[in-house]
């Protein structure tokens, strides 16, 4: 092995090409005389290759799709680690100026295409070894320079306008979709109604035979009936609330909503809904807690789904802790489980949309079970209620995990009269909120828990 070839054995080269057979080219031209290549086809994916492998030369095509090569080479210029990598022009663009563009934008040198693969590897070579093309006169510099800067503003004004137009049309058909689904779960909900109140009435006819728990019998399977239907109700009201919430249509009933009530009657509610887990509630500070001024229905729904997820992801005989205090003019819940937990990296994305981390090839629909599954809307709404009063929900978690059971704490701030909170009153950490507000265990002179 000679010299250079040794030498080009330590020199990676990366080559911007969006076309495939320039780019074999040009590999194999390198690759025979030693260099190591490294490739890339857009500009995006160029920047995060030169990044990653930091070459020792880059061959730049300069009409790639997106961003092109001169603005590409601007972008790469301005990374600290790639400052000093040379950067030349390998470009079919031979109109008069085009050499000066790529040096004004932070080439060091131009090769035209197609190449001369006589000579190719030799030019390689002395770009390597430090030949620098430069523009020599300083007026012509400045007007090839001024020409680049207002060919970029245009560009940037184009993208602008391109991402403008782009977004407009997504919340056109976000509306289209989220009016939708308003009429359909109406429409779906209007013959529901209907069944289940004919349901009923015959629920009410004492010819139907049988007793409500009578396995098998009339009366049994119409309750059954019923049952179903009220969850799939609840359902499609879901459905409707989160495309409310997206187009900022729900409507609130602002009244005076008494905390202690609202919390005790969604406790009592998901507690007669399964008694068999054997979940142990404690409630602390809820009945020290002011009236505040919000929709009460709204509220009993956020409230029912977060409690009723505590419950979904904690094992039969947990604890399930909502502790409430007043904080000037904030009311802040948290609602602690002692369940698997949630990873890390999945505590914002909860609250998206029919995300849930669950397999859903193993789903199992409950409202209360362990790990029973429901369409990943629940956080959503909870989420979207709470927000419209101006509030804040969030949770904390040191990670899933179905042995050690972490159990994750759910925090809901709440204003007092609607306004939405001032920054400066909104803890950011579950440690300085037990800080200063220590859950039951950890503070040793503990009031007694109100439990349920
Ligand atoms: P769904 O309406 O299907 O219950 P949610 O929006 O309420 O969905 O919850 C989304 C996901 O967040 C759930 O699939 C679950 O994985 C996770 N999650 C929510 N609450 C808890 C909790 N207390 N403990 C562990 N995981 C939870």
């Amino acid at each position: 092995m000679n010299n250079s070839k040794d030498m080009a054995q330590h020199t990676k080269i990366l080559y911007v090409e969006d076309d495939p057979s320039s780019a074999a080219l040009v590999r194999r031209l390198l690759e025979s005389e030693g260099y190591q290549i490294v490739h890339a086809s857009d500009g995006l994916s160029a920047i995060a290759v030169a990044r990653h492998e930091v070459p020792d030369l880059i061959l730049m095509d300069i009409n790639i799709s997106g961003l092109d090569g001169y603005e590409l080479t601007t972008r790469l210029r301005s990374i600290e680690d790639l400052r000093e990598v040379p950067i030349v022009a390998v470009t079919a663009a031979t109109l008069d100026g085009d050499r000066e563009r790529a040096l004004i934008a932070g080439c060091i040198g131009y090769i035209p295409k197609p190449i001369d693969v006589d000579v190719f590897p030799s030019q390689v070579r002395s770009f390597l070894q430090g030949a620098k093309e430069e523009i020599k006169s300083p007026e012509e510099r400045s007007e090839y320079l001024v020409e680049y800067s207002r060919s970029l503003v245009n560009r940037l004004e184009k993208k602008i306008r391109e991402l403008e137009g782009a977004h407009a049309e997504l919340q056109r058909i976000e509306k289209v979709k989220s009016d939708f689904i308003i009429l359909a779960s109406h429409e779906l909900r209007t013959p529901m109604t209907c069944i289940y109140g004919y349901i009923q009435m015959l629920l009410n006819n004492p010819d139907i035979p049988g007793v409500p728990d009578e396995e098998g019998s009339a009366r049994n399977l119409l309750h059954r009936i019923a049952d179903a239907m009220h969850r799939l109700g609840l359902v499609f009201d879901e459905i409707r609330n989160v495309s409310l919430i997206d187009t900022d249509r729900l409507d609130l009933a602002w009244e005076p909503v008494p905390l202690r009530s609202l919390i005790h009657g969604v406790v009592n509610s998901l507690q007669r809904i399964d008694a068999t887990r054997n979940l142990q509630f404690e409630l602390k500070g809820i009945d020290d807690l002011p009236t505040l001024y919000g929709d009460d229905k709204r509220l009993h729904q956020a409230l029912w789904n977060v409690v009723s997820n505590a419950m979904k992801y904690t094992p039969d005989g947990g604890r399930i802790r909502i502790v409430g205090h007043q904080v000037q003019d904030t009311v802040h819940l948290f609602i602690q489980d002692s369940g698997v937990g949630i990873p890390p990296g999945e505590q914002e994305r909860i609250f998206d949309q029919f995300y849930v981390l669950e397999d859903t090839s193993l789903h199992h629909s409950s409202k209360t079970a362990f790990k029973g599954g429901g369409i990943g809307l629940g956080l959503t709404v909870a989420r979207g209620i709470i927000e419209t009063h101006g509030g804040r929900i969030w949770v904390e978690s040191e990670g899933y995990d179905e042995d050690q059971l972490p159990g994750s704490t759910f925090h809901i701030l709440l204003p007092l009269r609607g306004a939405p909170l001032a920054l400066s009153t909104v803890p950011t950490s579950a440690s300085i909120l037990e800080e200063h507000y220590p859950p039951p265990d950890a503070s040793p002179d503990h009031e007694p828990s109100e439990s349920d």
